[in-house]
């Protein structure tokens, strides 16, 4: 059936949805969301700008400040009356915690409530490590963040967001699928950080920030049909649909890494044969590395679990920098990678998809140039309306970014209530019972509001990113 232009989500429908018919907390989410989106803006401009009423909207506004989350910033000019007070985002008393916890490197980004990154922090990865050993490591660096921007109260956090590999439970409890890291299967990855940090947590899917993040830096049109693949150990992909979040039956969509590429193919580690990541995936690569002495030697290749990752970066830096046996393997990789985005593409029918994570940011140029290809190629809508297909500019923040986004909009108004979201309850409440969960922040930070300025286009990136095409079809 097709799908007309009066069916296509707007963002101004999205916002008028957004503050009908919702509880005190979303209401206020939402007016949060409306005023980072105007900067300063009066009382009776948000109320004009939501629909609400004066009295709901002084209601809310009240609770917001004693939540510190806006501040009055002066006086507006008198229309007449009394001058307005004048309301802006708490941009410096309140922050938001991003953590990607990967097999190569922690990632910590420390934003505003304007989602601006104002730290950064990385440190070693997980690797083989046990989840209690990490958990204290995450504690300690989260410590030394807040610490190195002068951030003394964990009151001035309004939370943390966690992207993680794995599958999350009914519960919303991250465990990992990995063979090398059986321990934290059934680990209550969430709690443990609560636990160790007195923050909130936020357990998220990395591929589901990743393409949060890209949501969030305004890269991605409201309206597109986009799939952000996420590669790290594994590959993943964000589904995004008219602005929500498509998350399937358990809240485990995306699992692009076990796509069946070659029935009756190499073992994966999911049980399955013939999986994306069995054909693909960086251990994959390193064990074809392997088998090449040459480049054994030169690379000081070991295949041990814990050197994967390590080991793959240089295969990819060097595939990047034209080494013909490392280039062989990569295109290898990422013609299975090629393949997989088509097929995505085809049976979804999407505008866009953006590569991030780690594997596309140490070999992003080779896994492009495959996947424009394959889809430029062979697309079967390729007479219909093109697919454009972009590495993300966020590069190894891209997860973490996300995750501080999903921290931000889980977490706002509820340090009062000291309800934590990240029980396992409270994180499936957050994930939302719908199967497609909207894009809480809908309203997107402009550029002129971020302290960093919008990443240009790169030499291999269309010069311009078109608009949303008309839906309306025959
Ligand atoms: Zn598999």
């Amino acid at each position: 059936m097709s799908r007309t232009v009066a069916q296509t989500v707007t963002q101004e429908e999205t916002l008028t949805a957004r503050f009908t018919g919702r509880s005190a907390a979303e209401t206020g989410r939402a007016i949060v969301d409306l005023v980072r989106s105007e900067g300063v803006v009066s009382r009776v401009e948000l109320a004009e700008r939501s629909g609400l009423t004066g009295a709901s909207i002084s209601r809310t506004v009240k609770r917001l400040l004693d939540e510190r989350l806006l501040i009055e910033v002066g006086h507006g000019d008198s229309t007449g009356g009394k001058r307005p007070t004048l309301l802006e985002l708490n941009t410096v008393g309140r922050f938001a915690v991003g953590i990607s916890v990967d097999d190569a490197r922690l990632t910590y980004v420390l934003i505003n409530l304007r989602g601006a990154v104002i730290g950064e922090l990385v440190s070693a990865g997980s690797g083989l490590a046990a989840p209690r050993v990490v958990v204290e490591r995450v504690a300690q660096d989260v410590q030394s963040l807040l610490a190195r921007h002068e951030i003394g109260s964990t009151r001035d956090v309004v939370g943390i967001g966690v992207a993680a590999a794995g599958r999350l439970d009914a519960r919303g409890v991250a465990m990992r699928s990995s063979r090398e890291a059986t321990e934290w299967e059934q680990f209550a990855l969430g709690t443990a950080l609560e636990e160790a940090t007195g923050l909130p947590v936020t357990l998220e899917h990395d591929y589901v920030c990743a393409a949060l993040g890209e949501f969030w830096v305004g890269r991605v049109p409201v309206t597109a049909d986009f799939v952000c693949f996420y590669a790290a150990t594994g590959f993943g992909g964000g589904i995004v649909l008219e602005g929500a979040v498509y998350r399937g039956s358990s809240f485990n969509a995306g699992e692009i890494g076990h796509m069946i590429l070659e029935a009756g193919g190499p073992q994966c580690t999911c049980g399955s044969r013939g999986c994306l990541e069995a054909l693909a995936g960086p251990r994959t690569v390193v064990r074809q590395a392997l088998a090449d002495a040459g480049l054994a030697r030169r690379f000081a290749l070991t295949g041990a679990d814990d050197r994967i990752r390590p080991e793959f970066a240089a295969i990819a830096g060097a595939a990047e920098a034209g080494d013909a046996g490392c280039l062989r393997l990569i295109e290898e990789s990422a013609r299975y990678v090629g393949a997989a985005i088509l097929s995505l593409a085809n049976v979804m029918d999407l505008d866009r998809v953006v590569l991030s994570g780690p594997t596309f940011t140490e070999a992003g140029s080779i896994y492009l140039r495959a996947a424009r290809d394959a889809v430029g190629r062979l697309s079967f809508m390729r007479q219909v309306h093109p697919v454009t297909i972009e590495l993300s500019q966020l590069g190894l923040q891209s997860a973490a970014i996300g995750a501080a986004t999903v921290a931000l909009d889980g977490n706002l108004l509820t340090a009062k209530t000291g309800r934590s979201p990240a029980t396992p309850t409270a994180t499936a409440e957050h994930i939302g019972s719908s199967r497609r969960q909207p894009i809480g922040s809908i309203i997107r930070p402009s550029w002129s509001a971020l302290s960093t300025p919008p990443p240009t286009a790169p030499a291999h990136s269309p010069a311009t990113i078109p608009e949303p095409r008309s839906r309306t079809k025959e």
